[in-house]
């Protein structure tokens, strides 16, 4: 019989990278979306007929007990979240209630109809925040955004439903990591997608926020093998992923423009209101207890990572320039 699985968040960036991984591994997929006006399924097109895809809402309780009780599956990876920090601001409340009690609904749906499902949150490196590097699994939280402090509640309550009703449940407290298919309004993206448009003649300037933060980045492709390897050990345990290599966002501008022979100076210029509330200065992880555990590395560095992404770019813009335009203010 395959395992089978069920993630929340599939049409996410991760979403996606994790179903491929599952159905490479012989696992029957499924995964939950929520309802929208038109599909939302652009990074799953090329896996869609090997995939169930089940209608359900992190903000309702019922639809996701239905959701498992459909799919009946082995492990739950529970992916879903507003995700993007500069909205959380914006969009505080509702982010608690996504990022935050949506993992509370999701660990009782679990308990409601079978207990011995394998549980995985996606928690986030925001969560140690302002944090000296760097980080690993000891490392005391210090949220800086709504969304970080949404994530320390996520990963709590997942080790107090470990501790409290014996749940197989664990968080993978994931540094951040970027791919083709990653958001465009995360900075990476932003960039990447910038830089090809501006080589096209499509796009004239780009306005940034901080250039000085700095992060660890690593390649999203990577990254869901340790969140699949966590969740077959033989005990539940949280996990750091990380590549222990961080570089600022000016770099990043240098990289990705220089992979075109561009001089970023030429086209960045800096928008007081791109700067956040209170930012995340400095991230990079120190991973080397999953490593110990089961073996993970990385894969890709941080150089053809962005040259991956910004070749990406390139042909979406020049296939179709329309679907790649920046939404300008984030
Ligand atoms: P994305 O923003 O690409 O995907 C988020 C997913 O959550 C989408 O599928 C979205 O659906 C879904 N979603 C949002 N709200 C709801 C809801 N109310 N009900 C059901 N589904 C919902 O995120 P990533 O793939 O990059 O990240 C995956 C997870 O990992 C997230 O929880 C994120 O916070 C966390 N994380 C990510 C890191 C990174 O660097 N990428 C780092 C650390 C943690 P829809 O398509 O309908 O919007
Ligand atoms: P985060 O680490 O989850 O917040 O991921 P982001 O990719 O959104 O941001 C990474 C860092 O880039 C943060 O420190 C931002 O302040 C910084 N940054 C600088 N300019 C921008 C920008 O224009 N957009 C975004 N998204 N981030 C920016």
């Amino acid at each position: 019989m395959p395992r089978k699985a069920l993630i929340s968040g599939i049409t996410g960036q991760d979403g996606s990278y994790l179903a491929e991984l599952l159905l490479d591994k012989g696992y029957q997929v499924s995964g939950i979306t929520r309802r929208s006006s038109s599909p939302n399924i652009e990074r799953l097109t090329h896996i869609i007929d090997r995939i169930q895809l089940i209608s359900g809402d992190l903000l309702d309780q019922n639809s996701l007990v239905a959701a498992i009780q459909q799919s009946e599956p082995d492990e739950v990876y529970n992916l879903a979240a507003q995700s993007f920090v500069a909205t959380s601001w914006r969009q505080a409340e509702l982010t608690g209630q996504f990022t935050a009690l949506g993992v509370t609904r999701m660990l009782d749906a679990i308990r409601a109809v079978n207990p011995k499902i394998r549980f995985y949150q996606a928690s986030s490196s925001e969560m140690f925040g302002a944090a000296t590097p760097p980080q690993n699994e000891s490392t005391p939280f210090h949220p800086r955004s709504p969304y970080a402090v949404a994530k320390v509640f996520g990963h709590f309550i997942t080790q107090n439903y470990r501790e409290s009703f014996g749940l197989y449940a664990c968080s993978g407290i994931l540094f951040n990591h970027e791919s083709p298919r990653r958001g465009l309004e995360f900075v990476t993206r932003k960039v990447t997608n910038a830089a090809a448009r501006i080589q096209l003649g499509l796009q004239k300037d780009l306005a940034m926020g901080n250039l000085s933060a700095k992060r660890d980045w690593g390649f999203a492709g990577d990254y869901v093998e340790a969140i699949w390897m966590m969740l077959q050990a033989d005990t539940p345990k949280d996990f750091v992923v990380a590549t222990g290599v961080s570089h600022s966002v000016e770099y990043l501008l240098e990289v990705a423009f220089s992979h075109l022979n561009l001089d970023y100076r030429d086209f960045v210029r800096v928008d007081p209101s791109l700067i956040r509330p209170a930012e995340v200065d400095y991230l990079c992880g120190d991973s080397s207890e999953a490593q110990r555990a089961f073996g993970w590395k990385p894969r890709t560095n941080f150089e053809q990572l962005i040259a991956m992404m910004v070749e990406a770019d390139l042909e979406r813009n020049r296939r179709n320039p329309a679907a790649v335009h920046f939404v300008s203010g984030v």
